[in-house]
């Protein structure tokens, strides 16, 4: 699957918010986006005038940039959401957090979701027990989230795990770190989700 592999740190100084992408790093004062905080490029400290659309367009790539998705497929996960009943803003958001390679990040089993995702791709992860490496998979409540008996001993996740109790576990989903598993209560509501996304933007880019 085709990923973005630019520098991640110019793309939170492309939105102007740290979208946490490195991991460790994002927490250090050698974050790029607290050391220069205006967009990359010759025209990045000149001010710039914020049409509608700018807004409503920045929204969607901060968006997808947190994810980590290409626009393709950001584009079906909102096709899906709009076909879902509900709010759209809102199932997108749920669709997107219940990707296994976020819900693998949000346990603390790895230190970003770029992370995330290539320990799942390298068959690291058990869903009810059976290897999953497709990042894209969605849990589902029930499911429950572990590490695969061989991988628990690797570095990247050694190190993701003593430096995951930083992070609050959000409450769909439950930790249990004796077993090293976690457990999805329910698919996520919009107040535990603590992204500061204005979603209703996005619904309003796509929708023109
Ligand atoms: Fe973004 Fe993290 Fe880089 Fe800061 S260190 S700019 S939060 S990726």
């Amino acid at each position: 699957m085709a990923r973005y592999t630019g520098a991640d740190c110019r793309l939170c100084r492309r939105e102007g918010s740290k979208l946490f992408l490195k991991g460790d790093r994002c927490y250090t004062s050698k974050c790029a986006v607290d050391r220069r905080p205006y967009p990359p490029g010759e025209a990045g400290q000149r001010r710039q005038k914020e049409s509608e659309y700018k807004l409503q367009l920045r929204e969607k790539q901060k968006t997808k940039r947190i994810y980590g998705l290409l626009e393709k497929q950001f584009r079906g996960y909102y096709d899906i959401a709009s076909r879902q009943k509900g709010v759209t803003g809102e199932n997108l958001l749920r669709i997107l957090e219940s990707r296994l390679d976020n819900v693998v990040y949000r346990l603390g089993f790895a230190k970003s979701r770029d992370e995330a995702r290539q320990t799942v791709r390298h068959n690291h992860i058990h869903v009810n027990g059976k290897r999953v490496n497709i990042p894209s998979y969605r849990v589902r409540p029930g499911d429950l989230i572990s590490i695969a008996p061989k991988a628990t001993e690797l570095l990247p996740i050694k190190s993701a795990l003593i430096s995951s109790e930083r992070n609050e576990i959000p409450g769909w989903l439950e930790l249990d770190m004796d077993k090293l598993q976690g457990s999805v209560l329910s698919l996520p509501e919009r107040d535990q989700i603590d992204l500061d996304i204005q979603e209703q933007l996005i619904v309003e880019l796509y929708s023109k």
